[in-house]
């Protein structure tokens, strides 16, 4: 392999050290239509209210899936191969058609890719099979040689999927196969060639047993473990030997999965720097799949999707939602919480394709939740709303010191390990869906701690850490949470925490029973105070987090993609009383502290998250405030919002800070002065009314440097 290759491949470090910040949300759509290119009218729809990213879809003169095929729509009626003179033409074109885009206002023009579909029929040679049989005639467009290797292949399952027009099937060639990465690159260079400022890739998904994905799975084992290693954890002895492991349950399976999300990276990464060789700072942005309900999640558990090892290659990545924000029946909420917080953790910005939110209150609280979740966006289907996006888009832009350059203000860490689902612990992913919209509901601030996260620098700004179900720990991990305790930190560990190390093996004694010298059996005392802190072991969530009846991330795939079921199941469900939380009542007055930044009559419908910003003189706090009591009526229709009156705010501040003023700013209200008063350690302060959205800044100074 030649050193430049190497290069290529190498996978960008993130430096852990420098705090993931904030950034302004972006104005992002997403329209498919086959009639863009050479379209004054399109062109005055865009102008209207210019997006900061545009992601059209096959206005390309190469298709991922079908080659140069004429036409722009996703499945042409016909399969007509256009001349390599006709693509020359073409790219002409389209090159025109992005500069007309930038001109009349698109920031970031971006068109699709899918990494995993072919079109055609390889026995009747018809769809992407007729380019290949033409290949040669097109090598002036950086395809190279044909490849010796039959499309037929390339892939990673023997089926192939009929397809309801043209003749034609669906194949799924593996990501890894070199032929059909090399033919990626080439389509991702003629995407930079036409002026495009990225790409999307799409579905991403791939469970490949073939030889491409062995030999690969052999190198990705090498750069972890020794020989001795390989052979004692996973019995291979040299790379013909390997094998993947589908069915779960050991080392394998959860290297298994890693490597597939690895493999994903990988290919983002040599897809990207084939477009910023061409187009320098060229955005690559995949499709990761919905995460609004558990089973959606569950289902595409190591098919290579994973937030985390993604977030390596990739600045930004897309949620695939079918719904909009707001609430359905008395007390459903849908929100994109946990997405935007999921995202943040990983150090990735998240787009929320929610296709249903298109209306007025629909948009307004989809771009208010990019605001409240650190940075991202609302990809908006279509170009309905433009007043509310051209509102939003303003309100940032004179804003911006509101929403730039923050870090998470947050005094519960809660730990979500993507890897505890390669493990096949699903009680896991229950826990952290059920606490998430707990301390939401119960306006506590907090952030995932995802995998690798869990050290010093990041457990020190948080008075309590939840550990749910999280069974398999190394023992720095643990010894990092006991010197946490030791310093004055409230561990809740709930579940058969660490009862594994990170390579699966038991270990003899659970070690948070160990530690608190508790003896292994039933009904033990769940508190104990060690050092300065104290460690909380539960049994489980139910007693503590008590889960509604109905809850939108309960229902499968399926049900949650239809609104008509979603409603009706909501509506059958009475207003839920909000209850003080069993769990708040026994983490404070062990942390000596409320943890909850809103009064106790704020209704479950207010979302508060908060972030800091330092600066010489003391620093900045905000406080994003939504309001998801948007009744949801149906398909992209929602509002008014339901006002809420009066909430009292009660936040803690970084120490030594004091408040000197407070403001309210929002996109659809004049800015107000708030006011305010210190308590002990915290700040008070009233909101008078909340419709959908507001941003409370506290400015501060540094008591202790002055
Ligand atoms: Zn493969």
């Amino acid at each position: 392999m030649s050193v430049f290759l190497l290069a290529a491949l190498a996978l960008a470090t993130v430096n852990e050290n420098v705090p993931f910040r904030t950034a302004l949300p972006k104005v992002y759509l997403i329209d498919y239509a086959a009639t863009h290119v050479g379209n004054p009218e399109y062109l005055e729809t865009i102008a209207a209210a210019p997006p900061d990213i545009l992601h059209v879809g096959h206005d390309l003169a190469f298709k991922s899936h079908l080659g140069p095929c004429r036409g722009f729509g996703s499945f042409p009626a016909s399969y007509d191969l256009m001349s390599p003179d006709e693509c020359e033409a073409e790219i002409t074109r389209l090159r025109e058609y992005v500069d007309s885009l930038h001109r009349a206002g698109a920031r970031t023009v971006i068109p699709y890719i899918c990494d995993v579909f072919l079109f055609g029929d390889h026995e009747k040679r018809t769809g992407f099979w007729t380019f290949y049989d033409h290949w040669e005639e097109y090598e002036r467009f950086g395809f190279g040689e044909r490849p010796k290797t039959d499309p037929i292949e390339w892939m990673q399952s023997d089926e192939r999927r009929p397809f309801e027009r043209n003749d034609m099937f669906v194949y799924e060639p593996c990501i890894n196969h070199p032929d059909w990465q090399r033919y990626l690159r080439a389509i991702v260079r003629l995407v930079a060639q036409c002026g495009y400022d990225g790409v999307f890739v799409d579905v991403n998904s791939f469970r490949c047993p073939h030889a491409c994905c062995r030999s690969l799975f052999w190198t990705y084992l090498r750069e972890r473990y020794s020989v001795r290693e390989i052979a004692k954890s996973f019995g291979f002895d040299s790379p013909g030997s390997v094998r993947l492991n589908e069915k779960g349950g050991d080392l394998t399976a959860v290297e298994t999965c890693r490597f597939r999300a690895w493999s994903f990276a990988r290919l983002f990464t040599m897809l990207k720097n084939e477009g910023e060789a061409i187009r320098p700072g060229f955005m690559l942005l995949p499709n990761l799949s919905p995460m609004a309900h558990i089973a959606g999640v569950r289902q595409r558990i190591g098919n290579g999707q994973d937030v985390g090892r993604w977030a390596t290659a990739c600045d930004w990545l897309m949620f695939e939602e079918m719904q909009q924000p707001g609430l359905f029946g008395a007390s459903t909420i849908s929100d994109c919480t946990l997405q935007y917080k999921l995202a943040f953790a990983n150090r990735v910005r998240g787009g929320m394709l929610l296709y249903h939110a298109r209306d007025p209150g629909g948009v307004s609280l989809a771009m208010a939740e990019a605001g409240a979740g650190g940075g991202g966006a609302l990809i908006q289907g279509g170009y309905e709303s433009p007043e509310v996006r051209n509102r939003y888009h303003a309100f940032w832009r004179e804003n911006r010191d509101f929403f730039e350059g923050y870090e998470p203000w947050s005094q519960v860490g809660v730990c979500y390990f993507r890897d505890e689902l390669y493990w096949g612990n699903l009680e896991h992913l229950r826990a952290i869906y059920r606490l998430r919209a707990h301390l939401s509901e119960h306006h506590v601030l907090f952030d995932f701690i995802v995998d690798g996260g869990l050290n010093r620098e990041q457990l020190c700004g948080y008075k309590a850490v939840i550990l749910p179900f999280v069974r398999h720990l190394s023992d720095k991990e643990i010894e990092t949470l006991r010197e946490y305790v030791a310093h004055g930190g409230v561990l809740v560990v709930a579940g058969d925490c660490g009862a594994f190390d990170k390579l699966g093996r038991r270990r003899v004694r659970r070690p948070f029973l160990r530690w608190m010298n508790f003896p292994d059996t039933a009904g033990l005392p769940p508190i104990r105070h060690t050092g300065k802190g104290v460690c909380i072991s539960l049994g489980g969530l139910d007693e503590y987090v008590p889960s509604p009846a109905f809850n939108l991330y309960d229902l499968n795939e399926e049900e949650a993609n239809d609104i008509g079921v979603v409603m009706r199941r909501a509506q059958e469900y009475p207003d839920v009383p909000k209850n003080p939380s069993p769990l708040l009542g026994l983490i404070m007055p062990l942390a000596k502290t409320d943890l909850s930044v809103a009064g106790p009559d704020t209704p479950r419908t207010v979302q508060v998250s908060a972030f800091v910003k330092r600066d010489a003189a003391g620093g900045v706090l905000v406080l994003h405030l939504l309001n998801y009591n948007l009744p949801i009526h149906g398909l992209a229709k929602s509002g008014p919002p339901v006002p809420v009156h009066d909430i009292v705010i009660d936040v803690p501040l970084p120490q030594g800070w004091r408040a000197v003023s407070a403001e309210t700013i929002a996109p659809d209200a004049p800015p107000e002065n708030i006011a305010f008063a210190k308590s002990g350690l915290r700040t008070r302060a009233s909101v008078p009314q909340l419709d959908l959205y507001k941003v409370l800044r506290i400015r501060c100074k540094n008591t202790l440097e002055h």
